[in-house]
């Protein structure tokens, strides 16, 4: 199946199934905003608590809080935002279609390496097993042309977005001779600088009103309470503090389904350490994150590091972790060295001394950050992406079926298991209901009779749920259960009381946390 299709099946799939439905939908949407169905907000859930606990159960030094949305609007001014929180935009005067300057360039670089990795892949294939990769890298004229094109244009664009130059950009889309995907052309605007808060007023009466914002990132909430965590706590550096909560943003192209909304949740970590000892940190950080993701077993190979073009104004060093999506690798999460710029800028904006006595060194000074920074709806699309499968299985009648499956791993599940009477009667129902009572403290469990065993099955299997348990006459004789595995489809006849263990032991996040350590 090709990437567009597979991504078109998702966005399907997501629907269907109750996980993810457009928002207002009933009046036709709103523009890159989504809401999670039934099953979308436990597999979301879930993907919460895997972040959280592997920041605050797994480190001692991690707390947590959950701070407002609404924020006194000088924070966005001591933050950089006002003046700086923008995004290139440029409009094609024949689609008025709106892009964002820079995105059309790093289009062009995808699309370079693509070729570049067509040659690799094709003469893979031609060689077999005595290909070097490496070799054929440093010698093949066409992958050289490609990679001295690739580097030009990087450095090009990098100097541009560094020095802000956004006449640059616009030279460098036309002569890269970029085309509107949908009219074509190169008949461009100006590229000109467009902020991305969403604000509002507070207050009731016009004179009194003040304009706030929408956080466009929680972790502001976190360094205006870093001196209340730290007194409160009696924290000593380094120690961090997690936040997951919505962030908003007005994105100039919202495309790519969840992967870009203008409503979305973040997961944000900031770890305070002494001035110095930041970049041993943002190592340290940086493998810890690539680790939680690789934990998963979605395939290492479909992550990979990249080092930003152009650091923020407020960091010394950024990398992000990118998956590869069906429309590419794109980043998911982004690590950050943001140096003392925010707590300095709280200080001096606030006027209130942000500093911590270090006992060991006997002085103050204003700690040094490290910022690990996940959004939920971007996890949550790959989660969704790594583990949609189209199988084809035995019909039964000698024929093909084809099976949708989400392979999800089990602690993320949305259900953990579905118990099902083979038929509406003989007392079958009541007893499968029984089993359900006995576990639904323990994991989320669904209750299903409507169907042949087949059609629930395949029903379980479009949710990603990793054990069914089908309740039979025999069941009524001996107290034994079917239970049957998603990813194998085997079955097994276990006694009702085994069913228990066989599952907690699956779908405990402790199975993932044990990976991380
Ligand atoms: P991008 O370059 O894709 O716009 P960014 O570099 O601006 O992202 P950060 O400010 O580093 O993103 O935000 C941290 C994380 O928050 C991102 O890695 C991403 O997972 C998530 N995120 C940011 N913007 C959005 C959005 N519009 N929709 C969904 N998730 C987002």
């Amino acid at each position: 199946m090709n990437q567009e299709d597979l991504f078109k099946k998702l966005i399907a799939h997501s629907k269907e199934y109750g996980f993810i439905f457009p928002s207002s939908e009933i009046y036709d949407g709103l523009g890159a905003v989504y809401d999670y169905g039934q099953n979308g907000v436990e597999l979301k859930n879930n993907i919460k608590k895997y972040w959280w606990e592997s920041m605050v159960l797994l480190n001692e030094n991690v707390v947590g809080i959950d701070s407002a949305i609404f924020m006194h609007p000088t924070i966005w001014k001591a933050s950089g935002h006002v003046d700086a929180f923008n995004d290139p935009l440029i409009d094609n005067k024949d689609s008025k279609k709106r892009y964002r300057a820079d995105a059309l360039i790093e289009e062009e670089l995808a699309k370079i390496e693509g070729k570049i990795e067509k040659e690799v892949e094709k003469a893979r294939g031609r060689f077999g097993a005595s290909f070097d990769e490496k070799i054929f890298r440093e010698t093949n004229p066409r992958v050289l042309e490609n990679q001295q094109k690739w580097d030009a244009l990087h450095n090009r664009f990098a100097a541009a977005l560094n020095n802000s130059d956004l006449g640059e950009l616009k030279q460098i889309i036309e002569d890269n001779e970029i085309v509107c995907p949908i009219s074509g052309t190169r008949n461009w605007t100006e590229v000109r600088q467009f902020n991305l808060m969403f604000s509002t007023e507070m207050g009731s009466t016009a004179d009194s009103s003040l304009k706030i914002y929408l956080r466009p990132e929680t972790a502001q909430g976190i360094f205006v309470n870093y001196l209340n965590v730290q007194k409160s706590g009696r924290m000593k550096i380094p120690f961090g503090i997690a936040q997951i909560g919505k962030a908003f943003r007005n994105e100039i192209v919202a495309r790519q389904f969840i992967f870009r909304m203008r409503e979305f949740e973040q997961m944000e970590m900031q770890f305070f350490v002494r001035p110095g000892t930041e970049l041993d940190w943002f190592e340290k950080w940086k493998e810890t994150r690539i680790k939680w993701h690789k934990a998963l077993g979605f395939g290492d190979s479909n992550y990979r590091f990249h080092v930003h073009e152009k650091l923020a104004h407020y960091a010394n060093a950024a990398v992000d972790i990118e998956f590869k999506f069906p429309f590419g690798f794109k980043e998911v999460e982004g690590i950050h060295s943001r140096t003392d710029f925010d707590l300095s800028q709280h200080q001096k904006y606030s006027g209130k001394k942000i500093q911590y006595f270090d006992p060991e060194l006997n002085e103050s000074y204003v700690p040094y950050v490290v910022e690990t920074s996940i959004g939920v709806d971007r996890m949550f699309l790959q989660v969704l992406s790594a583990s949609y499968c189209e199988e084809e299985i035995d019909g039964g009648d000698g024929g093909k079926d084809t099976r949708v499956v989400l392979r999800l791993p089990a602690p993320l599940a949305p259900v953990k298991l579905a118990v099902m009477p083979l038929i509406k009667k003989d007392g079958l129902p009541e007893k499968a209901r029984g089993i359900i009572d006995e576990l639904k403290f323990e994991f989320n469990c669904q209750y299903d009779e409507k169907d042949s065993i087949g059609k629930r099955y395949r029903r379980q299997d479009a949710i990603g749920t990793p054990f069914c348990v089908t309740v039979d006459h025999q069941t009524m004789e001996d107290d034994t259960v079917t239970i049957r595995y998603r990813d194998t489809m085997d079955q097994e006849r276990v006694a009702i009381d085994q069913v228990k263990s066989i599952i907690a032991g699956q779908v405990n996040l402790k199975r993932l946390f044990e990976k991380l350590m």
